[in-house]
Protein backbone atom coordinates (compact mmCIF):
# COMPACT_ATOMS: atom_id res chain seq x y z
CA UNK A 1 0.00 0.00 0.00
CA UNK A 2 1.60 3.69 -0.73
CA UNK A 3 -0.21 7.22 0.46
CA UNK A 4 -1.36 7.60 -3.22
CA UNK A 5 -3.84 4.68 -2.34
CA UNK A 6 -5.81 7.02 -0.16
CA UNK A 7 -6.16 9.71 -2.56
CA UNK A 8 -5.46 12.81 -0.51
CA UNK A 9 -5.41 16.35 -1.82
CA UNK A 10 -2.63 17.25 -3.61
CA UNK A 11 -1.15 19.57 -0.97
CA UNK A 12 -1.69 17.05 2.03
CA UNK A 13 -0.29 14.81 -0.30
CA UNK A 14 3.14 17.42 -0.53
CA UNK A 15 3.45 17.16 2.83
CA UNK A 16 3.80 13.52 3.57
CA UNK A 17 6.59 13.90 1.12
CA UNK A 18 8.28 16.55 2.89
CA UNK A 19 7.68 14.78 6.01
CA UNK A 20 9.35 12.39 4.29
CA UNK A 21 6.95 9.36 5.07
CA UNK A 22 6.86 6.67 1.58
CA UNK A 23 5.12 3.99 3.25
CA UNK A 24 1.83 3.88 5.25
CA UNK A 25 2.54 2.13 8.52
CA UNK A 26 0.44 -0.69 10.06
CA UNK A 27 -1.86 1.44 11.76
CA UNK A 28 -1.98 4.16 8.97
CA UNK A 29 -3.07 1.69 6.69
CA UNK A 30 -5.74 0.11 9.03
CA UNK A 31 -6.85 3.86 10.42
CA UNK A 32 -6.81 5.75 7.47
CA UNK A 33 -9.52 4.22 5.55
CA UNK A 34 -11.64 4.04 8.52
CA UNK A 35 -11.60 7.48 9.52
CA UNK A 36 -11.90 8.37 5.92
CA UNK A 37 -14.82 6.95 5.59
CA UNK A 38 -16.37 9.04 8.63
CA UNK A 39 -16.82 6.26 10.72
CA UNK A 40 -15.43 6.70 14.80
CA UNK A 41 -12.09 4.24 15.75
CA UNK A 42 -10.74 3.09 18.70
CA UNK A 43 -7.42 2.55 18.05
CA UNK A 44 -4.97 0.46 20.66
CA UNK A 45 -1.20 1.61 19.40
CA UNK A 46 1.63 2.88 20.88
CA UNK A 47 4.14 5.77 20.64
CA UNK A 48 6.28 4.63 17.62
CA UNK A 49 3.74 3.04 15.83
CA UNK A 50 3.14 6.33 13.27
CA UNK A 51 -0.78 6.53 15.45
CA UNK A 52 0.17 10.35 15.22
CA UNK A 53 -0.02 10.61 11.52
CA UNK A 54 -3.13 7.86 11.08
CA UNK A 55 -5.32 10.33 12.47
CA UNK A 56 -3.90 13.74 11.05
CA UNK A 57 -3.49 12.54 7.27
CA UNK A 58 -7.18 12.27 7.02
CA UNK A 59 -8.44 14.85 9.29
CA UNK A 60 -6.17 16.75 7.57
CA UNK A 61 -7.18 16.19 4.00
CA UNK A 62 -10.94 16.84 5.17
CA UNK A 63 -10.01 19.99 6.62
CA UNK A 64 -8.18 21.09 3.83
CA UNK A 65 -10.51 20.18 1.00
CA UNK A 66 -13.54 21.53 2.98
CA UNK A 67 -13.70 24.96 5.30
CA UNK A 68 -11.16 26.22 6.86
CA UNK A 69 -12.92 29.33 8.80
CA UNK A 70 -13.63 27.79 12.01
CA UNK A 71 -12.16 25.37 14.68
CA UNK A 72 -12.69 21.97 13.25
CA UNK A 73 -10.53 19.33 15.13
CA UNK A 74 -9.61 18.92 18.73
CA UNK A 75 -7.02 16.96 19.91
CA UNK A 76 -6.80 16.22 23.28
CA UNK A 77 -3.08 14.67 24.93
CA UNK A 78 -2.21 14.19 28.25
CA UNK A 79 1.32 16.28 28.60
CA UNK A 80 2.76 19.57 26.69
CA UNK A 81 5.74 17.77 25.26
CA UNK A 82 3.50 15.15 23.40
CA UNK A 83 0.87 18.39 22.55
CA UNK A 84 4.21 19.75 21.11
CA UNK A 85 4.94 17.04 19.41
CA UNK A 86 1.70 16.30 17.52
CA UNK A 87 1.61 19.97 16.87
CA UNK A 88 4.99 19.71 15.05
CA UNK A 89 3.63 16.91 13.18
CA UNK A 90 0.81 18.96 11.84
CA UNK A 91 2.76 21.79 11.18
CA UNK A 92 4.97 19.75 8.45
CA UNK A 93 2.06 17.71 7.11
CA UNK A 94 -0.01 20.68 6.61
CA UNK A 95 2.44 22.77 5.62
CA UNK A 96 1.25 23.12 1.66
CA UNK A 97 -2.39 23.32 3.15
CA UNK A 98 -3.16 26.05 4.62
CA UNK A 99 -4.78 24.64 7.74
CA UNK A 100 -3.60 26.55 10.57
CA UNK A 101 -3.03 24.80 14.32
CA UNK A 102 -1.60 25.93 17.91
CA UNK A 103 -0.82 23.73 20.66
CA UNK A 104 -2.77 25.07 24.11
CA UNK A 105 -1.17 23.62 27.09
CA UNK A 106 -0.54 25.05 30.97
CA UNK A 107 2.26 26.50 32.48
CA UNK A 108 3.99 29.11 31.05
CA UNK A 109 3.48 32.88 31.36
CA UNK A 110 0.81 35.19 30.75
CA UNK A 111 2.00 35.71 27.22
CA UNK A 112 1.44 32.16 26.20
CA UNK A 113 -1.50 32.33 27.35
CA UNK A 114 -2.42 36.10 25.86
CA UNK A 115 -0.89 34.10 22.58
CA UNK A 116 -3.01 30.98 23.21
CA UNK A 117 -5.94 33.16 23.21
CA UNK A 118 -5.28 35.10 20.01
CA UNK A 119 -4.86 31.86 18.35
CA UNK A 120 -8.20 30.59 19.03
CA UNK A 121 -9.93 33.56 18.59
CA UNK A 122 -8.45 33.47 15.16
CA UNK A 123 -10.49 30.86 14.54
CA UNK A 124 -7.51 27.76 14.31
CA UNK A 125 -8.54 24.97 12.66
CA UNK A 126 -7.00 22.30 14.83
CA UNK A 127 -6.12 22.52 18.54
CA UNK A 128 -4.11 20.27 20.35
CA UNK A 129 -4.42 20.80 23.96
CA UNK A 130 -4.07 19.32 27.15
CA UNK A 131 -7.48 18.88 28.87
CA UNK A 132 -6.93 21.28 32.14
CA UNK A 133 -5.78 24.21 29.95
CA UNK A 134 -8.38 23.79 27.45
CA UNK A 135 -11.06 24.29 30.10
CA UNK A 136 -9.89 27.19 30.75
CA UNK A 137 -10.54 29.07 27.34
CA UNK A 138 -13.62 27.58 27.86
CA UNK A 139 -14.91 28.43 30.55
CA UNK A 140 -14.12 32.11 29.66
CA UNK A 141 -16.03 32.06 26.92
CA UNK A 142 -12.99 32.78 24.62
CA UNK A 143 -13.37 29.42 22.71
CA UNK A 144 -16.38 28.20 21.38
CA UNK A 145 -16.00 24.70 19.13
CA UNK A 146 -19.79 24.66 17.59
CA UNK A 147 -18.15 24.12 14.29
CA UNK A 148 -15.79 21.03 15.53
CA UNK A 149 -16.24 18.14 13.60
CA UNK A 150 -13.33 15.76 14.49
CA UNK A 151 -12.70 15.30 18.16
CA UNK A 152 -9.45 13.00 18.93
CA UNK A 153 -7.88 11.67 22.16
CA UNK A 154 -4.57 10.54 21.93
CA UNK A 155 -2.99 8.58 24.68
CA UNK A 156 -6.20 8.54 26.16
CA UNK A 157 -5.11 5.70 29.23
CA UNK A 158 -2.60 7.86 30.15
CA UNK A 159 -4.84 10.81 29.92
CA UNK A 160 -7.37 8.61 32.50
CA UNK A 161 -4.21 7.95 34.80
CA UNK A 162 -3.26 11.56 35.37
CA UNK A 163 -7.22 12.26 36.47
CA UNK A 164 -8.10 13.81 33.33
CA UNK A 165 -11.53 11.73 33.00
CA UNK A 166 -13.79 14.89 34.65
CA UNK A 167 -12.09 16.84 32.25
CA UNK A 168 -13.07 14.55 29.11
CA UNK A 169 -16.45 14.68 29.82
CA UNK A 170 -16.74 18.74 30.59
CA UNK A 171 -14.95 19.15 27.77
CA UNK A 172 -17.13 16.94 25.44
CA UNK A 173 -20.57 18.87 26.55
CA UNK A 174 -18.86 21.63 24.70
CA UNK A 175 -19.03 19.88 21.61
CA UNK A 176 -21.55 19.25 18.48
CA UNK A 177 -23.01 15.70 19.24
CA UNK A 178 -22.73 15.16 15.66
CA UNK A 179 -19.10 14.71 15.08
CA UNK A 180 -16.35 11.94 14.20
CA UNK A 181 -14.47 10.96 17.51
CA UNK A 182 -11.34 8.82 17.59
CA UNK A 183 -9.75 7.34 20.33
CA UNK A 184 -6.22 6.41 20.58
CA UNK A 185 -4.69 4.73 23.52
CA UNK A 186 -1.56 2.26 24.13
CA UNK A 187 -3.41 0.06 26.40
CA UNK A 188 -7.00 -1.12 26.64
CA UNK A 189 -7.85 -1.29 30.36
CA UNK A 190 -11.70 -1.53 31.09
CA UNK A 191 -12.30 2.20 31.85
CA UNK A 192 -11.09 2.58 28.11
CA UNK A 193 -13.64 0.82 26.85
CA UNK A 194 -16.35 2.33 29.46
CA UNK A 195 -15.37 5.90 27.77
CA UNK A 196 -14.86 4.97 24.97
CA UNK A 197 -18.80 3.59 25.16
CA UNK A 198 -19.59 7.19 26.49
CA UNK A 199 -18.39 8.71 23.52
CA UNK A 200 -17.78 6.90 20.45
CA UNK A 201 -21.03 5.91 18.31
CA UNK A 202 -20.56 2.34 16.78
CA UNK A 203 -17.06 2.40 16.33
CA UNK A 204 -14.88 0.30 14.34
CA UNK A 205 -11.92 -1.31 16.28
CA UNK A 206 -8.20 -1.51 15.21
CA UNK A 207 -5.61 -3.67 17.49
CA UNK A 208 -2.26 -3.30 16.65
CA UNK A 209 -0.23 -3.47 20.07
CA UNK A 210 1.97 -6.60 20.07
CA UNK A 211 0.96 -9.32 22.66
CA UNK A 212 2.32 -9.22 26.28
CA UNK A 213 5.21 -12.62 26.50
CA UNK A 214 3.48 -16.05 27.09
CA UNK A 215 3.02 -16.68 31.35
CA UNK A 216 4.96 -19.91 31.16
CA UNK A 217 8.34 -18.38 30.36
CA UNK A 218 10.20 -17.38 33.83
CA UNK A 219 11.65 -14.40 32.72
CA UNK A 220 15.47 -13.72 34.67
CA UNK A 221 18.43 -10.63 34.30
CA UNK A 222 21.31 -11.29 35.64
CA UNK A 223 23.27 -7.67 36.02
CA UNK A 224 26.93 -7.68 35.45
CA UNK A 225 29.49 -6.00 33.46
CA UNK A 226 30.55 -7.48 30.00
CA UNK A 227 33.94 -9.03 31.19
CA UNK A 228 31.22 -11.44 33.22
CA UNK A 229 29.09 -12.16 30.34
CA UNK A 230 30.93 -15.10 28.52
CA UNK A 231 31.96 -16.88 31.75
CA UNK A 232 28.36 -16.79 32.81
CA UNK A 233 26.83 -18.13 29.52
CA UNK A 234 29.15 -20.31 29.43
CA UNK A 235 28.12 -21.42 33.29
CA UNK A 236 24.43 -21.75 32.16
CA UNK A 237 25.51 -23.63 29.11
CA UNK A 238 26.94 -26.32 30.92
CA UNK A 239 23.44 -26.78 33.16
CA UNK A 240 21.90 -29.83 31.65
CA UNK A 241 18.69 -28.83 32.49
CA UNK A 242 18.33 -27.10 28.98
CA UNK A 243 18.00 -29.00 25.58
CA UNK A 244 17.64 -26.55 23.11
CA UNK A 245 18.80 -22.90 23.40
CA UNK A 246 19.27 -19.65 21.62
CA UNK A 247 21.32 -17.00 22.01
CA UNK A 248 20.29 -13.73 20.79
CA UNK A 249 23.14 -10.82 20.29
CA UNK A 250 22.43 -7.45 19.07
CA UNK A 251 25.18 -7.75 16.25
CA UNK A 252 26.75 -10.63 14.09
CA UNK A 253 29.96 -9.55 15.26
CA UNK A 254 28.78 -10.89 18.94
CA UNK A 255 27.43 -13.22 17.49
CA UNK A 256 30.52 -14.31 15.24
CA UNK A 257 32.73 -14.32 18.29
CA UNK A 258 30.87 -15.66 20.73
CA UNK A 259 30.19 -18.99 18.34
CA UNK A 260 34.34 -19.06 18.78
CA UNK A 261 34.10 -18.53 22.21
CA UNK A 262 31.82 -21.78 22.60
CA UNK A 263 32.97 -23.92 20.14
CA UNK A 264 36.47 -23.81 21.92
CA UNK A 265 35.06 -25.25 24.94
CA UNK A 266 33.56 -27.89 23.02
CA UNK A 267 29.57 -26.77 23.50
CA UNK A 268 27.65 -27.84 20.34
CA UNK A 269 26.51 -24.23 18.93
CA UNK A 270 26.37 -22.93 15.57
CA UNK A 271 26.13 -19.31 14.57
CA UNK A 272 23.15 -18.08 12.19
CA UNK A 273 24.21 -14.32 10.73
CA UNK A 274 23.30 -12.74 6.86
CA UNK A 275 27.45 -13.62 5.86
CA UNK A 276 25.97 -17.00 6.24
CA UNK A 277 24.86 -18.34 2.09
CA UNK A 278 21.02 -19.12 2.33
CA UNK A 279 21.22 -22.60 2.01
CA UNK A 280 23.55 -22.73 5.19
CA UNK A 281 21.27 -20.82 7.22
CA UNK A 282 18.42 -23.61 6.30
CA UNK A 283 20.81 -26.50 7.36
CA UNK A 284 21.73 -24.79 10.62
CA UNK A 285 17.90 -24.20 11.23
CA UNK A 286 17.14 -27.65 10.22
CA UNK A 287 19.56 -28.87 12.53
CA UNK A 288 18.14 -27.01 15.26
CA UNK A 289 14.47 -28.14 14.43
CA UNK A 290 15.62 -31.38 14.59
CA UNK A 291 17.44 -30.95 18.08
CA UNK A 292 20.81 -32.25 16.51
CA UNK A 293 22.51 -28.97 17.43
CA UNK A 294 21.55 -27.59 21.23
CA UNK A 295 22.29 -24.25 20.51
CA UNK A 296 22.08 -21.45 18.34
CA UNK A 297 23.53 -18.03 18.00
CA UNK A 298 22.08 -15.02 16.61
CA UNK A 299 20.84 -11.66 15.93
CA UNK A 300 17.07 -10.12 16.16
CA UNK A 301 16.70 -11.64 12.84
CA UNK A 302 16.69 -14.95 14.09
CA UNK A 303 13.94 -13.98 16.71
CA UNK A 304 10.98 -12.75 14.16
CA UNK A 305 11.18 -15.74 12.05
CA UNK A 306 12.17 -19.17 13.57
CA UNK A 307 8.94 -21.16 14.85
CA UNK A 308 10.68 -24.35 16.70
CA UNK A 309 8.98 -26.42 19.35
CA UNK A 310 10.53 -27.25 22.62
CA UNK A 311 12.98 -24.48 22.96
CA UNK A 312 13.68 -24.28 26.32
CA UNK A 313 15.91 -21.38 27.47
CA UNK A 314 16.20 -18.12 25.72
CA UNK A 315 19.73 -16.32 26.41
CA UNK A 316 18.99 -12.66 25.82
CA UNK A 317 23.53 -11.84 25.52
CA UNK A 318 22.05 -7.88 25.75
CA UNK A 319 19.46 -5.80 25.88
CA UNK A 320 17.40 -5.21 22.50
CA UNK A 321 16.93 -1.53 21.93
CA UNK A 322 13.49 -1.65 21.21
CA UNK A 323 11.28 -3.63 23.74
CA UNK A 324 9.38 -4.95 21.18
CA UNK A 325 12.31 -7.49 20.49
CA UNK A 326 12.82 -8.80 23.76
CA UNK A 327 9.32 -9.80 23.23
CA UNK A 328 9.99 -11.61 20.07
CA UNK A 329 13.15 -12.83 21.61
CA UNK A 330 11.94 -14.47 24.50
CA UNK A 331 8.66 -15.79 22.67
CA UNK A 332 10.89 -18.30 21.14
CA UNK A 333 10.86 -20.22 23.87
CA UNK A 334 7.07 -21.81 25.73
CA UNK A 335 5.39 -22.25 22.51
CA UNK A 336 2.05 -23.37 22.08
CA UNK A 337 1.68 -23.89 26.12
CA UNK A 338 4.95 -25.03 27.74
CA UNK A 339 7.24 -23.29 29.89
CA UNK A 340 10.62 -21.75 29.33
CA UNK A 341 13.23 -19.95 30.57
CA UNK A 342 14.52 -16.51 29.21
CA UNK A 343 17.30 -14.70 30.74
CA UNK A 344 18.88 -11.57 30.09
CA UNK A 345 22.22 -10.14 30.81
CA UNK A 346 22.13 -6.63 32.07
CA UNK A 347 25.00 -4.23 32.32
CA UNK A 348 24.96 -0.75 33.53
CA UNK A 349 24.65 0.90 29.89
CA UNK A 350 21.14 -1.55 29.40
CA UNK A 351 19.50 0.02 32.47
CA UNK A 352 17.81 2.62 30.33
CA UNK A 353 16.42 -0.21 27.56
CA UNK A 354 15.38 -2.52 30.91
CA UNK A 355 13.19 0.17 31.82
CA UNK A 356 11.08 0.48 28.72
CA UNK A 357 10.84 -3.67 28.65
CA UNK A 358 9.42 -3.57 32.08
CA UNK A 359 7.28 -0.88 30.98
CA UNK A 360 6.17 -2.57 28.17
CA UNK A 361 5.51 -5.71 29.78
CA UNK A 362 4.03 -4.10 32.65
CA UNK A 363 5.94 -6.26 35.80
CA UNK A 364 9.37 -6.27 36.73
CA UNK A 365 11.75 -9.19 35.92
CA UNK A 366 13.10 -11.43 38.34
CA UNK A 367 17.03 -10.22 39.31
CA UNK A 368 19.01 -13.18 39.90
CA UNK A 369 22.28 -12.85 41.81
CA UNK A 370 25.25 -14.05 39.98
CA UNK A 371 27.42 -17.48 40.80
CA UNK A 372 30.35 -16.53 43.59
CA UNK A 373 33.23 -17.95 40.78
CA UNK A 374 32.30 -14.90 38.79
CA UNK A 375 32.24 -12.11 41.71
CA UNK A 376 35.69 -11.92 41.39
CA UNK A 377 36.19 -10.97 37.63
CA UNK A 378 36.49 -7.62 37.09
CA UNK A 379 35.76 -5.36 34.47
CA UNK A 380 38.03 -4.03 32.35
CA UNK A 381 39.05 0.10 32.64
CA UNK A 382 37.44 1.99 30.63
CA UNK A 383 34.73 -0.34 30.51
CA UNK A 384 33.95 -0.73 26.68
CA UNK A 385 31.27 -0.55 24.32
CA UNK A 386 31.97 -4.21 24.04
CA UNK A 387 34.88 -6.22 24.52
CA UNK A 388 34.16 -8.23 21.15
CA UNK A 389 34.79 -4.69 19.48
CA UNK A 390 38.31 -5.18 19.76
CA UNK A 391 38.88 -8.85 20.21
CA UNK A 392 39.55 -8.25 23.73
CA UNK A 393 40.15 -11.74 25.79
CA UNK A 394 37.91 -12.16 28.54
CA UNK A 395 38.82 -12.43 31.63
CA UNK A 396 39.31 -16.00 32.79
CA UNK A 397 40.29 -16.11 36.32
CA UNK A 398 36.56 -17.49 37.11
CA UNK A 399 37.99 -20.75 35.38
CA UNK A 400 41.21 -20.90 35.67
CA UNK A 401 41.82 -24.47 34.45
CA UNK A 402 41.19 -23.83 30.81
CA UNK A 403 44.04 -24.04 28.75
CA UNK A 404 44.55 -20.47 27.01
CA UNK A 405 45.20 -21.42 23.59
CA UNK A 406 41.31 -22.85 23.25
CA UNK A 407 40.14 -19.44 23.49
CA UNK A 408 39.40 -17.81 20.62
P1 LIG B 1 4.11 8.30 16.40
O1 LIG B 1 3.87 6.84 16.69
O2 LIG B 1 2.91 8.95 15.84
O3 LIG B 1 4.66 8.99 17.60
O4 LIG B 1 5.21 8.40 15.24
C1 LIG B 1 6.52 7.98 15.42
C2 LIG B 1 7.45 8.59 14.40
O5 LIG B 1 7.24 7.99 13.13
C3 LIG B 1 7.29 10.08 14.17
O6 LIG B 1 8.59 10.65 14.18
C4 LIG B 1 6.68 10.21 12.81
O7 LIG B 1 7.13 11.38 12.15
C5 LIG B 1 7.19 8.98 12.10
N1 LIG B 1 6.25 8.45 11.08
C6 LIG B 1 4.92 8.36 11.16
N2 LIG B 1 4.41 7.80 10.05
C7 LIG B 1 5.45 7.49 9.26
C8 LIG B 1 5.57 6.88 7.95
N3 LIG B 1 4.52 6.45 7.29
N4 LIG B 1 6.80 6.73 7.45
C9 LIG B 1 7.88 7.16 8.14
N5 LIG B 1 7.85 7.74 9.35
C10 LIG B 1 6.64 7.91 9.91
Amino acid sequence: MTFQDFNFNEQLFEGIQSMGFTTPTPIQEMAIPVILNGQDLIACAQTGTGKTGAYLLPVLNHISSTNKHHTSALILAPTRELAQQIDQQVEGLAYFTGVSSIAVFGGGDGMAYEQQRRGIQNNVNIIIATPGRLIAHLTSGVLKLNHLTHLILDEADRMLDMGFSDDIMKIISYLPKTRQTLLFSATMPGRIRSLAKAILKEPQQINIAISQPAVGIDQQIYRLHDQQKTPLLQLILRDSAYTSTIIFASRKEIVKSLYKELKAIKINAMAFHSDLEQKEREEILLKFKNKQLPVIIGTDALSRGIDVEGIDLVINYDVPGDPEDYIHRIGRTARAATTGTAITFVNHRDERKLKNIEQLIERPIRLVGLPDELAAIQPTHPVHADQHDNKKKPNRRWNKKKPKKNIQ
